[in-house]
């Protein structure tokens, strides 16, 4: 991939010349090419989405100007606030947190893909409300593998009817699956809890539906989730360096 590095000049103090968005964009890169080989999977394939939630503009410059163009956030007003700061730049934004009802209006009209539909009421309104001029919405479900009452997601149970009303939504386009697992530094079981989502994923394709998308994978743990199938990881940490505030 060009990352546009090539021709910058090399600065003093930096890990391996360059920025540090760029070193740290291409040992991310590293690590995705190395899981994809483990698994026997073309690294073009999986998707890496920068999660910029906590970091400011200048901190998606930076990466931007390393050849980054898919930026994840959680939060929907400081994303405004992020995307019209950045309005020069040739970004696709995606929504990755938990939507209320009453910020459907504002997703559904500034953001290209959202991962964290899990109940029909939300997706209807997203349909309802993407501005006729724009493409359809891209979504994803989020599904809840690890139980957690406190955590967003639908139930796996639940999964098949309301993936089924989802994809009849006539502006959202059902790509997939979405799931941030209970987090563990246990490879296998974090390697379970992937297996998992990629298995209703697998059985939502069985029941006829068009998926192509397995949004699974953060800074901790992508390369499980490149090993169960992963198709886009969202990767925050490992690209910007640790958030200071509560996310
Ligand atoms: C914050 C966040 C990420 C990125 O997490 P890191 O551990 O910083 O890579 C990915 N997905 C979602 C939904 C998040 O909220």
């Amino acid at each position: 991939m060009d990352n546009g590095l090539e021709t910058r000049k090399l600065e003093p103090g930096m890990p391996s010349g360059g920025s540090p968005a760029g070193a740290r964009l291409r040992a991310v890169q590293a690590r995705l090419a190395q899981a994809a080989a483990e698994a026997g999977r073309n690294a073009a394939h999986i998707g890496l989405l920068a999660v910029s939630k906590t970091f400011d503009t200048a901190a998606v410059r930076g990466l931007a100007a390393c050849g980054q163009r898919e930026f994840g956030e959680n939060y929907l007003q400081e994303a405004l606030d992020k995307q019209a700061a950045l309005r020069d730049l040739p970004l696709v934004w995606h929504f990755i947190g938990p939507i209320q009802s009453n910020k459907t209006r504002a997703i559904a009209e500034n953001f290209s893909w959202v991962h964290s539909v899990d109940r029909l009421k939300i997706a209807e309104r997203l349909s309802a409300q993407r501005p006729a001029g724009l493409p359809s919405l891209q979504v994803c479900i989020e599904v809840n593998v690890s139980g957690e009452a406190s955590k967003g997601g639908v139930a796996p149970a639940e999964l098949p009817a309301l993936a089924e009303a989802v994809a009849k939504l006539p502006k959202l386009r059902l790509r997939g699956l979405m799931a941030i697992p209970a987090p563990t530094s246990e490879v296998a079981a974090q390697r379970a809890a992937f297996r998992r989502v990629r298995e209703l994923f697998d059985e939502l394709r069985t029941r006829g539906q068009a998926l192509d998308t397995l949004s699974m994978g953060m800074s901790g743990d992508l390369e499980a989730a490149i090993l169960e199938g992963a198709t886009i990881v969202r990767v925050g940490t490992a690209l910007f360096g640790e958030r200071t505030r509560h996310a």
